[in-house]
């Protein structure tokens, strides 16, 4: 690399440092930037030059003077770009717009009856659509879609198998890329999980945690050292299909007595509709247990014995300092809260119960969505240094 080169990419990578910074802790001064950073205070200056022509950042009023003249501060500019985040689940389809910072500006939920991919599909590109129109005027526009997905992804985002949707071998992030000519990312909906809490959610401050999104079936999504851990191929995580129940039901994966089938919404339905004989949605057996039906209320307890009891074991298993339990289970909270904390402080082991917090999301149903955003907006923001 010529000196230019290096001084180029010198450049680049402090232009980064100083909008991560902003972007982080602001409002803060230019002296507070040069300070956090350890850049001069020069540097600082033209590099935060740079950003505002960039509408990346921009200056508010004065801020507390420790002394002298008051100063300017800066602020991110969350405005500058959007960006789409889409949960494919297995019964309902939904997508949000975001800004950079993970508002939700605009949010979308559609039911799903059809779980054949071409259906599913043309349902997405119709919900993406409605999204991109629903953006007001920014300088970047929308710089990207993420789909979230309940399956196994890998980095070439092709879903290679999707138990609960029947799916196999899809170049989803190819197909999407030709159609709408934006960088797309796919990712497991439980990775996805697992980065919104990180970023936006309870997770911020933890260092090792165990997202667990209790959908149709189960996922994790496990951040390792501040990193998502993703394993060789990207497939780690699929605690869903962990045999509890050596010769029990067969499940969608081909295996048998997995723990999904004990503990997922769709446990949660099969058993709703043995015991009401009758076809009821999550919600509907939501509002029975509001209602106060023991039924319903007895359903959501057993439920969290079984989420508990996995839990646990990956508790010993990884030792985590914070567990988000996330996705649509989590309105079930105010019935199996009780018995699924109980659970895990009867069978995790001492030294680990002692050191986890366990958590329901408050991201409600947009943690996932907002998550697979995130790999956009954090790509856009590392590119628009250059
Ligand atoms: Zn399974």
């Amino acid at each position: 690399m010529s000196v230019t080169g290096d001084q180029r990419f010198i450049k680049q990578m402090n232009k980064q440092i100083v909008l991560q910074t902003i972007r982080k802790e602001a409002p803060l001064s230019r002296a507070q930037v040069s300070l956090t950073t350890g850049l001069n205070k020069g540097t600082v200056s033209s590099l935060v030059a740079e950003l505002i022509a960039d509408n990346l950042v921009y200056e508010v009023g004065p801020g507390e003077s420790s002394g002298g003249r008051r100063p300017v501060m800066l602020m991110f500019q969350n405005k500058a770009a959007y960006a789409i985040g889409i949960n494919i689940a297995v019964n309902y389809l939904s997508g949000v717009l975001t800004d950079l910072v993970g508002n939700v500006i605009e949010k979308v939920e559609w039911s799903l009856h059809v779980k054949e991919f071409d259906h599913v599909n043309q349902q997405m590109v119709q919900l993406i659509e409605q999204l991109m129109k629903a953006a007001p005027p920014s300088t970047y526009g929308i710089i990207g879609i993420g789909v979230a997905v309940p399956g196994i992804v890998n980095e070439e985002g092709d879903v290679l198998f999707a138990p609960n949707l029947n799916w196999r071998e899809i170049p989803l992030k190819k197909q999407l890329e030709e159609h709408f000519q934006l960088p797309i990312a796919v990712e497991n909906e439980a990775n996805a999980g697992a980065l919104g809490e990180k970023v936006f959610g309870k997770g911020k401050e933890s260092e090792n945690m165990i997202f667990f999104s209790i959908g149709i079936g189960i996922g994790s999504g496990i951040i390792f050292g501040n990193s998502l851990y993703r394993g060789k191929g990207g497939y780690s995580g699929e605690v869903g299909h962990m045999s509890i129940e050596t010769n029990g039901p067969l499940c969608t994966c081909g295996n048998k007595g997995c723990w999904e089938l004990f503990a997922s919404e769709k446990a949660v339905l099969q058993q709703g509709e043995a015991l009401y004989e009758e076809v009821l949605t999550l919600d509907d057996l939501f509002e029975k247990a509001r209602k106060g039906e023991q039924t319903a209320i007895d359903l959501f307890q057993k439920i969290g014995v079984y989420l508990g009891t996995g839990i646990a074991n990956m508790i010993n298993a990884l030792n985590p300092e914070l567990v988000v339990v996330g996705n649509r289970m989590v309105k079930g909270r105010p019935w199996l809260e009780h018995s699924l904390k109980q659970t895990v402080a009867d069978r995790a082991l001492s030294f680990h119960a002692e050191q986890v917090l366990v958590e329901f999301s408050d991201l409600n149903e947009n943690g996932i969505s907002l998550g697979v955003s995130y790999l956009l907006i954090d790509s856009f923001l590392e590119k628009k240094h250059e």
